[in-house]
């Protein structure tokens, strides 16, 4: 697929990119169908795309060859692009009369310094717009058959980062353990066992349910459930890689009942679904 099918109806075509206009455009987890028809469109105008690795290739199999694609990612070790880089790129790409489209993983303003780049634009007064997109909180959850508010287990969903400074995790540790509640942690893959014991600490039960996903909504997607005691092992044995999203709490165990994907044959199955798992009882 490399446009919208000509026999959907749809909206009418907002205005389109501007010369010299930057959009922020958030493309979801991976899947491409959970692009919005706004962020397909600008993809499709741009003259210039600025990409990164939480883009997925099935995403950039969409752009058409006429744009010229930059890779502003985060590459191994030495080729990394400082975020003030990328600022200054956009707004001289935008001064040179591009139509510049950032695409951002998931939402642009969740996690996703979506913030301090359009400040800079801001700031030079380059036009701009923000195209939202499905955060991997909600997106990751709903193809792995974890749904974040169930009135039954939670009254509350609150989104962390586990990225690490200085070794620790600065977190309100207090307010992450409260019970009640789901907590989604991006962003956590190295912290993961440091996040566990955390919460243990502060007082949720070790058996907590709680499940890391690598690769959310894409072929490779991967689950590995288990409790605040078990998962951190489960997750190094099942050798997962980042990026993983975190999530801990009750509604986790509606999983079981819940795995449509991997039913579905759309990806692996990580943890079968409808195996209840020993470590949670
Ligand atoms: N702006 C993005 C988040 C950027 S931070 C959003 O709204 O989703 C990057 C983190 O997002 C990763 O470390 C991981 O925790 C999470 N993430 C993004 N896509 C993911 C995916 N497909 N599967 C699992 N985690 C994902």
């Amino acid at each position: 697929m490399s446009s919208l099918p000509e026999d959907l109806p749809l909206p009418p075509p907002a205005a389109p990119l501007a010369a010299g206009e930057v959009a922020l455009v958030g493309t979801g987890p991976g899947d491409p169908e959970l692009l919005t028809v706004r962020a397909l469109r600008l993809m499709q105008q741009a003259d210039v795309i600025l990409y990164d690795n939480l883009v997925s290739p099935a995403i950039m199999a969409l752009l058409g060859d006429a744009a010229q694609r930059i890779y502003v990612g985060k590459e191994r070790s030495r080729h990394t692009m400082r975020q003030e880089a990328i600022n200054e790129l956009m707004v001289d790409l935008a001064r040179a009369g591009h139509r510049v489209v950032r695409l951002k993983g998931g939402d642009p303003f969740i996690f996703g310094r979506g913030g301090e780049e359009i400040e800079t634009l801001s700031a030079h007064g380059i036009r701009f717009q923000v195209v939202p997109g499905v955060t991997a909180a909600a997106g990751v959850a709903a193809y792995a058959g974890i749904p974040l508010t169930h009135r039954d287990y939670a009254h509350s969903c609150l989104l962390v980062t586990g990225h690490l400074r200085d070794g620790t995790m600065n977190l309100d540790w207090p307010a992450l353990a409260r019970p009640g509640q789901t907590l989604v942690c991006y962003m956590g893959f190295q912290g993961l066992p440091e996040l566990c014991a955390k919460l243990v600490e502060h007082g949720l039960p070790g058996a907590t349910p709680a499940a890391i996903v690598q690769q959310g909504t894409q072929p490779g997607q991967r689950v590995v459930t288990g409790t605040l005691e078990t998962l951190a092992q489960r997750a190094a044995q099942a050798r997962l890689a980042p990026p993983t999203l975190i999530i801990v709490g009750d509604v986790v165990r509606l999983r079981e009942k819940l795995a449509w994907f991997e039913q579905a044959g759309r990806a692996p199955a990580g943890a079968p679904a409808g195996t209840p798992d020993p470590a949670d009882s």
